[in-house]
């Protein structure tokens, strides 16, 4: 369903779980975020009476309650994240995925790493139900599996936007010029108009922290995490330096432990510092922060997004988070700190999902009857696809991207997998790894790539390589390159010295 507005969309979903409810089915309805959740059992609710919801921030008791209950087959609409696809359904006839395209739908983190989406696709395999994905930006895989006629395709006809499309602003960055806090001074101006108008703005900006990294400015010392290859984030609340894939945290060193010089200094934002120097700046307004580490507590979330609701937030500073499922009618402003690097992730995804992100930013700005501004900062103005955006048609995007996918064999016309392999010498893991990609590469050639270093490098105290399969599942079926890859993994740890060699796999990974 390539449904323009969000009402719309919800709509129909509504019309479809009424159904599915009189034939005494089951409906599990996916959420990319938990906060946004709230809303949507609201609505169900005032429709359905009683509804079940399912997330990881919810606690043992309170999950086994649901579990159970859905096991019984007494819940009939089920909402939750991505791991409520394991609840014990017994008469499932829907999954709706709902902002389908949403990064946040991958298991990226923890072991099994998955993909709701793909998941969704074989439970319903299971139960003979079906699975209806819903995005008025679609992810490409889904609309390439759709304009094939592999999936069905639904297309809402009306304009993207509930009401005018906002206005669109390109703000040209000048590093010479521009102050620390990364905000220029026409951003600055358009926030004070806001204020004075009584309207709110939100502020995006993609990194967490107060600083990303700190220096010392004579020897170029930067302190890293102990156990992974990643320098360590400044956060000022907690006044100390963090790692933001384990959580090591140590003190701010008084001198530099390389040269004592005492004079160490702070590189780069996150979004902890954008909110301390906004307040700064405007210590009159009401400034909130909506990230990993303000949104931790269950119901952090919603507190925050329930503040903004009801209006009593002049200003909202956040990372993805706040572009996503705010629904109301007084935000004006919405501001992209950095635009530039949003294209610049270095997988084959990048531009999707920069674009993504754009569209769903120009979607909270000015809803309801107003024409709303989005303030796009940018040091490349001249980016044709932030230029597209005024007069945006996602088939000419997919239609533009889908050839370069093409051309360089990348999903939807290949299967990735990456292998990564986890030990805690370099020297073994670098073998092991070697002797893997070797053994793979006997009979799928060049659909080998690496053993190659991840960007991180270290985790945990364990050294990682990454091998890449980029290959044609019409070339090979996909059971059989999983057999071979385990036949070969069981090689390689048969040897004593790779026994301890941990193996990840992981199907899709972008
Ligand atoms: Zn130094
Ligand atoms: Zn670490």
């Amino acid at each position: 369903l390539h449904g323009a507005t969000a009402s719309g969309k919800t709509h129909i979903y509504a019309s479809i779980i009424q159904d599915i409810i009189l034939q005494n089915g089951q409906v599990l309805y996916l959420v990319p975020e938990i906060a946004l959740t709230t809303q949507l059992v609201k609505r169900l609710s005032i429709l359905f009476g009683n509804v079940s919801v399912y997330h990881s921030k919810f606690n043992p008791a309170e999950r086994i309650e649901t579990w159970l209950h859905v096991a019984s087959g007494k819940a009939n609409i089920i909402i939750g994240a991505r791991s409520a696809l394991f609840l014990p359904f017994t008469n499932l006839k829907l999954i709706i995925l709902d902002e389908e395209h949403d990064s946040s739908f991958k298991q990226s983190e923890t072991n099994p790493k998955y993909h709701a989406r793909n998941v969704a696709q074989y439970l319903a395999h299971l139960h003979s139900s079906k699975v209806l994905l819903g995005s008025a930006t679609p992810s490409f895989d889904s609309y390439f599996l759709a304009k094939k006629g592999k999936i069905g395709l639904v297309t809402l006809q009306e304009r993207y936007f509930e009401n005018e499309k906002p206005e669109i602003k390109l703000i040209k960055l000048d590093s010479k010029t521009l102050p620390p806090h990364g905000m220029s001074d026409a951003l600055l101006d358009n926030i004070n108009l806001q204020l004075k108008e009584k309207k709110q703005s939100i502020l995006f900006y993609h990194r967490r922290a107060f600083a990303p990294y700190i220096v010392c400015t004579q020897c170029e010392w930067v302190p890293y995490c102990k156990h992974c290859d990643i320098a360590l984030n400044y956060h000022k609340w907690s006044n100390d330096l963090k790692c933001h894939i384990c959580g090591y945290k140590q003190n701010i060193p008084k001198k530099c432990p390389a040269c004592a010089n005492t004079y160490i200094i702070q590189k780069g934002i996150g979004t902890e510092r954008i909110e301390e120097d906004t307040q700064i700046i405007f210590p009159e307004a009401t400034i909130a922060r909506m990230d990993q580490d303000t949104t931790r507590q269950k119901n952090s979330h919603e507190k925050i997004l329930a503040k903004l609701e009801e209006g009593e937030l002049d200003i909202l500073v956040g990372t993805q988070m706040v572009t996503k499922g705010i629904d109301t009618n007084n935000v004006n402003l919405v501001a992209v700190l950095n635009t530039d690097v949003l294209f610049h992730f270095s997988d084959f995804r990048a531009k999707e999902r920069a674009m993504q992100l754009l569209l769903q930013v120009m979607g909270r700005a000015g809803r309801r009857n107003q024409r709303g501004v989005v303030v796009l900062q940018a040091y490349n103005i001249h980016n044709e696809y932030i230029k597209s955006l005024d007069n945006f048609d996602f088939k000419e995007l997919f239609d533009k991207e889908i050839i370069e996918r093409n051309l360089f064999n990348y999903p939807p016309f290949s299967k990735l997998i990456i292998i990564q392999l986890k030990h805690k010498e370099l020297e073994v893991v670098e073998e092991a790894a070697l002797s893997m990609a070797a053994g793979l590469k006997e009979k799928y050639k060049d659909a080998i790539l690496g053993p190659a270093e991840p960007h991180i490098s270290k985790v945990k105290n364990l050294f990682l390589r990454d091998i890449m399969v980029k290959i044609n599942p019409n070339t090979y079926h996909i059971d059989l390159i999983k057999e071979d890859i385990f036949i070969v993994a069981k090689k390689i740890t048969q040897y004593e010295k790779y026994r301890q060699v941990s193996i990840v796999y992981d199907v899709d990974p972008y």
